[in-house]
């Protein structure tokens, strides 16, 4: 299974995507991945993060082109090799943030087109305020897309995305961690 885990900053996607790989690595082979990549692009793309100059669309497209390594220097072999594939944010994240960067929903899908399509994608769902307010509490530098107004327009475009699109499961994460990863690994051994 390709199992991938979306929502905006501070909904709590690498919070639960750890705790869903220790719940599974008991019983099966698990490999937990995230994105930005660590590969070339990825690393790249974590530095610019924190700038402000590239165009909204030309960020978009080095998030999609650090995809297309990672899906082929590690997601796909690690599938192959019978692992279940974990990744901390996947095609949803171009399409939502892009969206909410103003961009066409359309170009967006472009780029994201042709990808191997997860077997379960959950969008962790909670407000941009109290999102923003666990970020601010974490006291780290925040980038460009860390502001509460962005992450209310993210967390729109996740709900318009999340709409007739299978396998596809939007999650209370105000909720206490434990219940959000309840409710995650109930749906995940459903599908295993
Ligand atoms: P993301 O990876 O989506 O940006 P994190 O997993 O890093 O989010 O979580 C952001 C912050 O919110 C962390 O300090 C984390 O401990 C906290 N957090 C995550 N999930 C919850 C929750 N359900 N309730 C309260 N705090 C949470
Ligand atoms: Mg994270």
């Amino acid at each position: 299974m390709l199992i991938a885990i979306e929502g905006i900053d501070g909904s709590g996607k690498s919070t639960q995507a750890s705790l869903l790989y220790d719940s599974l690595r008991k019983n099966n082979k698990v490999f937990l991945t995230k994105e930005p990549s660590k590969g070339l692009i990825g690393v790249s793309i974590r530095e610019l993060l924190h700038r402000n100059d590239l165009s909204p669309m030309a960020m978009q497209m080095l998030f999609a082109a650090d995809r297309e390594e990672h899906i082929s220097k590690t997601i796909v072999p690690k599938l192959d090799e019978g692992y279940h594939v974990i990744t901390d944010r996947y095609n949803l994240s171009t399409l939502a943030y892009g969206m909410a960067s103003g961009i066409d929903r359309k170009r967006l899908e472009g780029i994201c087109y042709g990808i191997p399509e997860p077997t379960i994608t959950f969008v962790l769902d909670i407000g941009g305020d109290k999102a923003y307010n666990r970020l601010k509490a974490l006291g780290k530098e925040l980038s460009v897309f860390e502001k509460q107004e962005f992450l209310e327009r993210a967390r729109d475009a996740y709900l318009e995305l999340v709409q007739g699109r299978q396998n596809c499961f939007v999650i209370d994460s105000s909720k206490p961690i434990k219940r959000v990863s309840a409710e995650m690994l109930n749906t995940v051994n459903e599908h295993i």
